[in-house]
């Protein structure tokens, strides 16, 4: 059993496509897991892979923000989003924000099909045991 267990994945529109067959062709795997995506994401992959997803808000509409907010409290393993590299959206700090809290706390992050083939191929993907960082001494800093 995977300690990878809560994968997030969330797609721009230009990217939905590529994502949905990402699922599809890992969807042995993805199976054992519990996915949680923003709505959009969420519902087609629901719909078109048959695989149940925790659904958030869509992303323009709070989703990003609200994995943001689950990461941060240690309920998500992987994260995998695609985003669109080449059309700006209205909510593009909230991608920003979203990508900052993957790395801050140390998630396994894709954000291409490349990366995202190699995480879920991974010899390491049984066994990892993510590393969440202690901040203790940040919290607990003299001002
Ligand atoms: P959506 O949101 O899955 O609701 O389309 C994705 C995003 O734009 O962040």
């Amino acid at each position: 059993m995977s300690r990878i267990e809560n994968i997030a994945v969330i797609a721009h529109d230009n990217r939905k496509r590529d994502m949905l067959a990402w699922i599809v062709r890992h969807h042995a795997r993805l199976t054992g897991a519990t996915l949680m995506a923003t709505g959009t994401t969420g519902r087609l992959i629901e719909e078109e892979t048959g695989l149940s997803v925790e659904r958030y808000a869509s992303g323009p509409l709070g989703g990003d923000q609200q994995i943001g907010a689950r990461i941060a409290e240690g309920k998500v393993d992987m994260l995998i989003f695609f985003w669109d590299p080449l059309e700006p959206l209205p909510h593009d700090p909230d991608v920003k924000a979203l990508l900052r809290l993957a790395t801050l706390w140390n998630l396994p992050t894709a954000t291409n099909e490349a990366t995202a083939d190699m995480l879920l191929t991974s010899p390491m993907f049984d066994d990892y045991v993510p590393n969440r960082p202690d901040f203790g001494s940040y919290t607990e800093r003299k001002i």
